[in-house]
């Protein structure tokens, strides 16, 4: 492990500290560029192929895994250690939305430019400055552009990634957004679930009495958002989308239910998870009680898992984290420690050292079409997790010349 104050004395260090000023136009026309490439979940393809590039003019030697990756390496004096510094590439909006970066003063809006349009260029522009300045790194380092971060990818990039580097694995630093107020050491466990009710359906007026799919799915609804949850260890759910039915004088044959529950502890996710169980089960077993007629068929139920994103904390005196704080000190920023669902939640949960951070600058509206940012600070940021990142890599230090 290294400071920062010891790291910024090396000569190659300070080149590549310097490289992001003299860079800045350059960073910014590169981020406009990749942004404007469509990446929706399950589609970042062609994005992850313009990425590659600028991986491989960085002089690393990149290669795309199976899950649609792209990871460069920069081959470390220790190669038997692995540092991923990763960025995703897939946004949350679909195919054919507009994707054209408006530019007012310095603001840049569109949607994807901050997250993760920041973190993005922010891998390609340290592995730059890393190349251009000659630095040697202990341990190997693996910069990632990975796949099926936001929503129904449940995590699947980082997932991958784990998966294959983890017996050499020694830390994560996953860049993502633009705000260096915070770092996230803690991983938020969520799961997301799905009840379905099946039935026969039929006519609204001659079946009527028929056991009906939404009035069970109702049912069970009601008496799922009555479940009592605990402020701590914080616990949320939302019942975020309703479906079925076919028409208004038809009895459904399906009715589904799609529910987020989250919470810093695994216990109360799992009491959650049981919760709505029972509350399907027993929203079915009270609407077929109440028809007037179960000769005409029953109700089925199933509750599937759509997603499950594990928690877990980075220890406090983890080297990570003290590399991270000095990096800090050096710059002169101040960041607080945050609870989220990144990234950084799969190496956590498998007690991997790991942190999520902005890449610096300013940005607003994620996840909406009027997403925004500013590049002032941005600087600040790159420098930030150059540091955080060497300092866990470790450098080698050349002989005196
Ligand atoms: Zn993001």
């Amino acid at each position: 492990m290294s400071s920062p104050a010891s790291l910024a004395d090396n000569e190659q260090v300070r080149a590549a500290l310097d490289w992001f000023a003299k860079n800045l136009a350059w960073t910014k026309d590169e981020q406009v560029r990749l942004t404007e490439i469509p990446a929706p979940l399950f589609q970042e393809a062609q994005r992850a192929a313009a990425v590659k590039l600028l991986l491989a003019a960085a002089g690393l030697k990149v290669h795309t895994d199976e899950a649609g990756n792209v990871i460069g390496e920069l081959r470390g004096a220790n190669d038997k250690e692995v540092v991923i510094l990763s960025a995703h590439l897939d946004t949350v909006f679909p195919a054919g939305t507009e994707l054209k970066v408006r530019h007012d003063a310095a603001r840049m809006s569109a949607p994807g430019i901050s997250d993760n349009g920041t973190g993005l260029i922010a891998l390609v522009a340290l592995a730059r400055a890393v190349h251009e300045a000659r630095i040697k790194p202990q341990r190997t380092i693996l910069f990632a552009a990975d796949v099926g971060e936001e929503g129904e990818g449940n995590l699947r990039g980082m997932r991958a990634l784990v998966e294959t580097y983890k017996p050499r694995l020694r830390a994560v630093i996953v860049l993502d957004g633009s705000s260096t107020e915070h770092v996230t050491t803690k991983a938020l466990a969520s799961r997301r679930l799905e009840a379905t009710i099946t039935g026969p359906g039929g006519h609204s007026w001659s079946d009527f009495g028929m056991p009906n799919p939404i009035n069970a799915l109702v049912r069970s609804s009601v008496r799922f958002i009555n479940t009592k949850v605990p402020a701590t260890p914080r616990t949320t759910f939302n019942l975020g989308q309703i479906e079925g039915g076919t028409s208004v004088n038809s009895i459904p044959f399906e009715a589904q239910l799609k529910v987020d529950i989250r919470s810093e502890s695994e216990d109360e996710l799992v009491r959650l998870e049981a919760a709505l169980r029972e509350c399907v089960a027993a929203g079915v077993r009270d609407e077929m009680e109440s028809a007037r007629d179960r000769s005409k068929g029953k109700l089925e139920w199933k509750v599937e898992l759509l997603g499950s994103r594990p928690g877990g904390e980075l220890p406090a005196d983890s080297g990570l984290l003290a590399a991270l704080r000095s990096a800090d000190d050096y710059v002169g920023n101040q960041s607080r420690i945050e609870r989220s669902s990144t990234d950084a939640n799969i190496p956590l949960s498998q007690g991997i050292d790991a942190i999520s951070i902005g890449a610096g600058g300013n940005g607003g509206g994620a996840h909406s079409l009027q997403e925004w940012y500013e590049p002032a600070g941005r600087e600040m940021g790159l420098k930030r997790a150059l540091l955080t990142l060497l300092g866990v890599s470790g450098i080698v230090q050349e002989k005196s010349r």
